[in-house]
């Protein structure tokens, strides 16, 4: 059962995902989710199309149907946007303050050293509330760098995400994060809306190892 529960992270085809708008909303309203956020690529960031404030606009004029269509589900515009190695995110037509939801994410291999200097860089900057799939491009980990991105993301109160789509190899990161006050978000990642809402092994996840999930009207907004 995921009613109720909220999918912080999901792409649409106006993205590297395959579903429309409208399909994702009514696929999660049958779900009866509490909260989706559709968190697109935009360019120049991996995965997205090419095309700047146009996509953007035309995307959010599709949600906001959604959002008269279906009031009971919570609709947030969202975007997953590169942290890229020199701790900036990339950037996006017509700036990230233009949404409910931003997630940073690596999407380049990296190693334990060059992720948490990144990291921390990035997290001092305060532009995103959700650290997306944390170890799914990390060729290695040490847990002294751990120590240090949990302290700035707990500091920072962004959140660090389970995700539906990357395996989690280092769960010794998750019980750190929670020793440093960290909070958790959950996101299916889906490209596809037969995975919209697919949380339940990440409910079993955080449950398993007392993590705290917050809600996103929990969660500190930066803008
Ligand atoms: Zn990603
Ligand atoms: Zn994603």
């Amino acid at each position: 059962m995921v009613r109720g529960l909220e999918d912080l992270h999901i792409h649409s085809h106006y993205s590297d995902g395959v579903s429309s708008i409208d399909e994702i909303i009514q696929r999660a309203a049958s779900l009866k989710l509490k909260t989706i956020a559709i968190t697109d690529h935009f360019w120049p960031s991996g995965g997205s199309r090419k095309g700047g404030k146009n996509t953007i606009e035309q995307r959010r004029h599709e949600i906001e149907i959604g959002r008269i269509d279906f009031p009971d589900l919570t609709i947030l515009e969202g975007a997953e946007v590169d942290i890229h190695s020199n701790g900036d995110l990339a950037p996006v037509a017509g700036g990230l303050e233009q949404f409910d939801l931003v997630i940073g994410s690596f999407h380049r291999g990296t190693d334990s050293t060059r992720w948490v200097s990144a990291l921390v860089k990035a997290v001092r900057k305060k532009e995103f509330q959700i650290l997306g799939h944390w170890d799914g491009y990390l060729s290695s980990y040490r847990e002294e760098d751990g120590w240090m991105a949990a302290e700035a993301l707990a500091e920072a109160g962004i959140a660090v995400e389970l995700n539906g789509r990357y395996l989690i190899e280092n769960t010794g990161f998750l019980e750190l994060a929670k020793s440093f006050g960290c909070v958790f978000s959950l996101g299916s990642d889906s490209h596809d809306i037969g995975t919209v809402g697919k949380l339940n092994f990440l409910t079993k996840l955080a449950s398993g190892l007392e993590l705290q999930i917050i809600q996103f009207e929990k969660l500190r907004q930066f803008f």
